[in-house]
């Protein structure tokens, strides 16, 4: 059989195995991604939709270093929404509703053109490791691909079975067969694996649908991309439909409770909490007669909607049944029932917060298999995967993303650390700097990390340079004009009659103040584009919290002091023996992420701070943009 050799494989096509591919080659590494079926790459198994509230962070993150998912979801989403707009900018959530198809077949044309990046088809059941590092992974066909380093992506495909109802199917989503091989080969390596559960809605077949008898929701009238390239939508937009459960659908579930696989403990993983199937809702808030449902349309040109809000493993008849005592659903068609899933997931305690597994080196794993749930999720750890794949290939230092400067660095910090009891999805709640994270300036925060690190394209670099000089000259332009509370008055804007003479900044931070109603005073902020104001904007309104939370983030730096991968933790005199044993299994990188385990007391941090600070301080990782070797 005949060998072939890249510096880096990635095994998965879905929204991990995309985003690490594509973030391997732009490092400059020779990439190859290996999935079952080259047609199924890009695939969304659940919702046809993007983004929302802490994904929607997650997704501009991504695209501010280059990644494609803010690119492709542009190109096919036909409804664009940023949830809380009423909110304070730290929380606004931009979301897309997107064509399953064209979103799939515009990651395919990007992942296709990326040069550097080979898609291989082929399923992988085994890996083989030469002198302690992964050196090939092994095809089921016998195929050898040997790689510097490999990022496993097998979402909710290791040992995947399907429940609806009273019927199992091994599968690793509908109609694509599990992968068995590699869930043993992990476990023979000692990794920590465990069950999780999803599940998704039956599929409604929208002709059949009464529409006139449902709430209307349609998008933002001027939608607003992800992706900072992204000029203009030009998909055409629909609408969404809201309708809500009835008495009757509950009374219909409840009973038929026994026969609901999530329910009668035929599966025993543990489900998303704050995605509950329609089963757990009615269980769990007995007291409400009504829930929420979306529907949404799956594309432009199929008429398939999808019934967001009830999920559910109950039998096809009885989905069947409860459905139409639904508002609007009366006459509807179940086009394909809907399903829960259970499958193996690794504890990502085993990983090193670059994603690299502490028992194979050269081995990353990113997305679902981590125990998350969620595309943006899994697509943000593919990033830092491949990211770290390459530099790993190469030789060179790995990139760390810290908790203070990106969402993606709180969820990796929370994944390592803490682990999950259930699949683990991104909250602006999970982060604690969020007014210094906030979607409308994670290019700010990320692109020209990204350009050192050697991950963010030409285009892109130019483009950021054009818009942070946007942002500065606005923003100099806000604090020259300024205008006494008298001249204020006279274009109708109150504030205190003090004498005090106001900055237009200083005016836009006043809650009832926006950029509208000072370019009443001066013509010339109404020619800034939205865009750009919109950023001075939330400066404005949020510049005290943010020079309060900057020097937070500078006493946290602190957390940074590397501890040495070699500590014996069970020779530091004073800590115990138990933090000493826990310490030694999840070899925390860093201070930070010590302070972060359970159990850990200001006394045992203490004399790990003295070890920190006894050890010479890491490489910064952004000093050296290694390419790989091709
Ligand atoms: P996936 O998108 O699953 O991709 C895995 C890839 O690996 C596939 O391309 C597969 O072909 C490939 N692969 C697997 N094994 C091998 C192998 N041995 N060799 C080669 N290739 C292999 N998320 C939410 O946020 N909300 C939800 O409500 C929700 N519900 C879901 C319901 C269901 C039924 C399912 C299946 C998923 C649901 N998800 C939901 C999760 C969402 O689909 C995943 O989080 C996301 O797709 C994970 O991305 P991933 O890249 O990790 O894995």
């Amino acid at each position: 059989m005949m060998a072939h050799s890249y510096d880096v494989v990635v095994i998965g096509g879905g929204h991990a195995g995309c985003e690490a591919a594509a973030a391997s080659a732009r490092m400059g590494a020779r990439t190859a991604l290996v999935t079952q079926s080259l047609a199924t790459i890009g695939t969304m198994s659940c919702n046809p939709a993007i983004g929302g509230l802490g994904k929607g962070h997650l997704v501009r993150e991504v695209d501010a270093l280059d990644g494609v998912m803010g690119r492709v979801a542009d190109r096919s989403g036909i409804q664009f929404r940023v949830l809380n707009r009423r909110k304070g900018p730290a929380v606004r959530g931009p979301r897309a509703q997107a064509d399953r198809k064209l979103y799939r077949a515009a990651m395919q044309a990007e992942l296709g053109g990326a040069p550097d990046l080979f898609l291989v088809e082929g399923e992988v059941d085994g890996l083989a490791i030469e002198h302690g590092r992964l050196a090939a992974v092994i095809l089921a066909d016998g195929r050898r691909l040997g790689c510097g380093a490999a990022v496993l992506t097998t979402g909710t495909f290791l040992g995947g079975m399907i429940h609806i109802g009273e019927t199992r199917i091994p599968a690793g989503r509908i109609g694509e067969a599990p992968s068995h091989g590699l869930s043993a080969v992990l476990e023979d390596h000692g990794f920590a694996l465990g069950r999780l559960k999803t599940g998704t809605p039956p599929r409604l077949d929208g002709r059949t649908i009464d529409f006139d008898r449902l709430e209307r929701q349609p998008g933002d009238p001027e939608p607003e991309p992800f992706s900072s390239l992204t000029t203009r939508i030009e998909t055409p937009q629909r609408d969404c439909f809201i309708t809500r459960t009835t008495a009757a659908t509950h009374d219909m579930i409840r009973a038929n409770l026994d026969r609901a696989p999530l329910f009668s403990g035929a599966i025993t993983g543990r489900g998303p909490r704050y995605c509950p199937s329609i089963e757990d809702k009615i269980t769990r808030f007995a007291e409400r007669d009504s829930h929420q449902i979306f529907l949404e349309p799956e594309g432009l040109d199929d008429p398939l909607f999808y019934p967001n809000g009830i999920s559910t493993s109950l039998p096809a008849e009885v989905q069947q049944a409860f459905v139409r005592t639904i508002p609007g659903l009366e006459q509807a068609m179940i086009a394909q029932p809907g399903y829960a899933i259970e499958y193996d997931f690794v504890d990502p305690r085993e990983l090193r917060p670059s994603l690299e597994t502490k028992r194979i080196a050269g081995l990353f794993l990113a997305g679902q298999i981590n125990g998350t749930t969620g595309y943006e999720e899994a697509a943000a750890q593919g990033l830092v995967a491949g990211l770290n794949a390459a530099r790993r290939a190469g030789n060179g230092v790995p990139i760390l993303f810290e908790r203070s400067r990106s969402y993606i660095g709180v969820m990796i910090d929370d994944l390592v650390t803490r682990g999950v009891t259930e699949p683990y999805r991104m909250f602006t709640s999970r982060a604690e700097y969020r007014l210094t994270l906030r979607a409308d300036n994670a290019d700010q925060r990320l692109t020209e990390l990204g350009r050192s690190w050697g991950c963010v394209g030409a285009a892109r670099a130019a483009a950021y340079a054009e818009r942070i000089a946007a942002i500065r000259q606005a923003r100099a332009l806000t604090e020259s004009l300024v205008a006494t509370p008298q001249q204020l008055a006279c274009h109708g804007i109150a504030v205190s009659q003090d004498g005090v003479r106001r900055s237009a900044f200083a005016l836009l931070s006043y809650p009832s103040l926006d950029a509208v109603d000072l370019a009443r005073l001066w013509p010339a902020l109404g020619a800034i584009p939205a865009g750009v104001m919109a950023q001075v904007e939330a400066d404005a309104k949020y510049a005290v919290y943010l020079d309060r939370q900057a020097s937070d983030i500078d006493r946290s730096r602190q957390e940074d002091a590397a501890l040495p991968d070699t500590l014996d933790y069970r020779a530091i005199p004073g800590l115990s023996r138990e933090l000493g044993d826990k310490l030694s299994r999840i070899r925390p990188a860093t201070l930070g992420q010590a302070q972060r385990i359970e159990g850990m007391t200001p006394a045992a941090v203490t004399l790990l701070l003295a070890r920190a600070q006894a050890t010479k301080p890491p490489v910064p990782a952004h000093i050296e943009p290694a390419r790989a070797p091709s």
